[in-house]
């Protein structure tokens, strides 16, 4: 094979380890089945790192299962568990490449299939290694308006489930802030919930902040363009703040391109210090009381 069409050798290789923190953290939002490697590789790198507990977010069926039984088998694992925005619609309307097999024949799953994975979200929510609901929400983004219904009748069954066992919601919000804040508000939002990947601006940050909605920055509060996500961790309650990778995306600058994991959190943690313009280990601090306050353990 010729070395490497896109240039860059080491393009695709794992960044190295970040100076690690002094005071531990925990990742509030990654998906270990996404990473290469092995859980136990995953999680000692992390714990090198001063990234000691992980919570583990399931998006579907499979996934949600999984996320419970590492959890059950790591005391620094936690488990969220949904089936994802984009994948309601998918069970609905029986598409999985979401429009390009448009023209295919297909079974639609309809509603019945839904209810039915939702029910298995439902047991996996009763589990105690199980502390959140999510993530779940609603992506613009990614779902066109085809998906809309499944998706919304989804999130809203999610936050049944999730006040009904007393569990944090994990909400994934990609371009459908109004829409996320307005269902929220209508079924009545658990007593914790996380805004995963924050995505809005300062004025939605003191929207969240009235509401105590927790606010998890990811690696791309780093990125050149993203001067409104370091405006709205600017104005948000410190004990609101959370951070997570959500590897294996959104790897922070300067490796963005290459493959996150948990253990680059203090790349992150850094960056969001100098935001708010205050040490690393008070930051730090904060963010481990907030991630268990969140969630619960
Ligand atoms: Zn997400
Ligand atoms: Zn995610």
């Amino acid at each position: 094979m010729p070395s490497n069409a896109s240039g860059s050798p080491d393009k695709n290789a794992a960044p190295p380890l970040p100076e690690p923190l002094r005071v531990p953290v925990a990742d509030s939002h990654t998906h270990l089945d996404m990473q290469s490697g092995t859980v136990e590789e995953a999680l000692a790198k992390a714990a090198s790192a001063g990234v000691t507990t992980v919570v583990q977010v399931g998006c579907d069926l499979r996934g949600s299962r999984w996320a419970a039984e590492t959890a059950a088998a790591y005391g620094n694992v936690h488990a969220a568990v949904a089936l994802h925005p984009n994948e309601a619609p998918r069970i609905v309307h029986g598409d999985p490449g979401g429009g390009s097999s448009r023209q295919v024949a297909r079974e639609p799953g309809g509603d019945a299939a839904l209810d039915e994975a939702l029910a298995e979200i439902d047991r996996l929510a009763a589990l105690d290694q199980v502390k959140g609901v999510g993530e779940t929400g609603l992506d613009y983004f990614r779902t066109g308006p085809e998906g809309k219904e499944a998706q919304e009748r989804s999130f809203r069954a999610h936050i049944e489930i999730a006040k009904r066992h007393g569990k944090a919601l994990v909400i994934h919000d990609r371009e459908a802030h109004a829409d996320v804040l307005r269902i929220l508000k209508e079924e009545g939002a658990p007593e914790r919930t996380v805004f995963h990947c924050y995505s809005g601006d300062a004025e939605m940050a003191e929207i969240c902040a009235r509401a105590g909605y927790f606010m998890s920055f990811a690696g791309n509060v780093t990125f050149k363009n993203a001067q409104n996500l370091r405006d709205a961790l600017a104005v948000a309650p410190l004990e609101l703040v959370l951070v997570e990778t959500d590897a294996p995306f959104l790897t922070p600058v300067p490796y963005r391109g290459r493959p996150n994991a948990p253990y680059l959190v203090p790349v992150t943690v850094r960056a969001m210090a100098a935001v708010r313009g205050i040490d690393e280990d008070t930051l730090a601090t904060a963010l481990a009381a907030n991630t268990a306050q969140a969630f619960g353990y």
